[in-house]
């Protein structure tokens, strides 16, 4: 997997820190060592490394983490929010011309996976965005590479427009958005030579289509295992043709991470999308958050945070985990915490921000609903008191019991009472991994 090296890395120095209480000028220290040297590592751009490291410094060292409650997870959300911020911040869109058709251009070295990104492209502008686009062979220096086009567009059964090798590839370019304008065709796709090196000659030639055509995008296509070569191609490319944004491709390979985390800083321009294999659907929309978030290994447990923040007061939180440390959770805490948790949203969708949640199996398993949270308040409010005080006690005479009281079947009373079990070996867990932390938990 792409980003494993530093994933591990940062993933080991950030839990020295999540459960603290105290976070200390010397503990931030260490940890943005260690993180300098574990982005380093990867292949980022040094100045960017610097100048990622002075903010999380400023941020960590002041107010915003000090006086909070949990200065251990708001570093962590420091580290993140710039993380985010190095890779662009928000999504960054694809552009819709107000002109049809809307005509993106594709550049990038021989190699890079400009083709079959193409390709990719325009799968995904028809999938996704109900889009009918036409793809341009503009390589006229190897026919190979009109082949390889004309092959992707067989296989999704999309046009493409091509003069041979004979042609000047502006006049191609040219023809061919006359062409998508008398079918219809509301995006163009270009294709544009490769060469193995930035060359002066390959330059020119993007120049004069960029001028003629007036491309809506831009879109340099670079390979994300090359690292700094490819941090360095995407500047030239952009000093030279002011690029839209970038594709990175081939982040399913086991690339160090350099290329996605330096790109935007040194170019100024966003990753647009991330190519996850050589099958035509492997194109994602590149998120910066949910790529800092893979980074940092840590599900999306701070959106949690944040929901939780937004729900729970301050005391009920505090109670809820004593009861979580000290392991006297009951059935009624249970219904009071489902309450609150409904506020939150979507059950299943909590869970999966829930880092480990997902490996536990009992979890996995459980289908959460609405109507079955309907179901299992009713299978609560069938226990006595005692029995929610003390699940142990409730024997099979018991479930037979509370399923009629409930209206529900035994077996749905069982799989309530192996989730509740399983609820509290993972708060355990939790709390474990928070150890020493005051003040809110991260689950509620
Ligand atoms: P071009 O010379 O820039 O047009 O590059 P091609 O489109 O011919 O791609 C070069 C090689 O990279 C081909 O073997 C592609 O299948 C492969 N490739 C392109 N994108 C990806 C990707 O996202 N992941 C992987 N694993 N391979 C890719």
């Amino acid at each position: 997997m792409a980003f494993e090296g530093l994933a591990d890395r940062l993933q080991s120095t950030i839990k020295k820190i999540t459960g603290k209480g105290k976070v200390s000028e010397q503990d931030v220290k260490e940890m943005t060592r260690e993180v300098r040297l574990a982005l380093l590592e990867a292949d980022v751009n040094f100045k960017v490394v610097k100048q990622l490291i002075t903010k999380i410094k400023e941020r960590a060292i002041g107010q915003e983490v000090m006086e909070s409650l949990t200065p251990g997870q708001q570093v962590i959300k420091v580290v993140k929010e710039e993380l985010t911020q190095l890779m662009g911040g928000e999504q960054s869109k694809i552009a819709v011309a107000d002109r049809s058709p809307t005509v993106i251009m594709m550049v990038g070295l021989q190699g890079a996976g400009k083709t079959t990104t193409t390709g990719k492209l325009a799968n995904h502008l028809r999938k996704k965005h109900n889009r009918n686009p036409l793809l341009v062979a503009c390589d006229v220096y190897r026919p190979a590479a009109i082949k390889q086009l004309e092959t992707l567009g067989t296989q999704l059964d999309m046009p493409v427009f091509s003069m041979g090798t004979e042609a000047n590839p502006v006049d191609i370019a040219h023809q061919a958005i006359e062409h998508a304008k008398e079918e219809h065709r509301d995006y163009v796709i270009i294709d544009t030579a490769g060469r193995l090196h930035v060359d002066e000659n390959l330059m020119d030639e993007l120049q004069s289509i960029k001028n003629d055509v007036k491309p809506d995008e831009i879109f340099l296509v670079v390979d994300s295992m090359t690292g700094q070569d490819a941090v360095n191609v995407a500047e030239s490319f952009n000093e030279q043709l002011d690029i839209t944004g970038v594709v990175l491709t081939k982040l399913d390979g086991d690339t160090r991470g350099g290329a996605a985390l330096s790109i935007k800083s040194v170019t100024d321009k966003p990753i647009k999308f991330a190519g996850m294999g050589e099958k035509l659907d492997q194109l994602e929309a590149f998120h910066p958050e949910r790529m800092a978030s893979r980074i940092l290994g840590m599900g999306d447990v701070l959106s949690l945070i944040e929901k939780a923040q937004t729900n729970v007061d301050e005391k009920q939180a505090k109670e809820l985990e004593e009861k979580m440390r000290t392991m006297s959770f009951t059935f009624d805490d249970f219904l009071e915490q489902m309450g609150q948790v409904k506020q939150m949203g979507p059950l299943d969708e909590l869970m999966d921000m829930i880092p480990g949640a997902g490996k536990m199996k009992g979890l996995k398993n459980a289908q959460f609903d609405e109507k079955q949270l309907g179901q299992v308040e009713a299978i609560i409010q069938s226990m006595t008191k005692k029995e929610r005080q003390e699940p142990s006690i409730i024997n099979g005479s018991r479930r037979k019991r509370i399923a009629k009281g409930s209206g529900t079947s035994v077996a749905q009373v069982n799989r309530l009472l192996k989730q509740f079990n399983e609820m509290k070996k993972m708060m355990k867990q939790m709390t474990n991994m928070q150890k020493g932390k005051k003040g809110k938990g991260g689950f509620n």
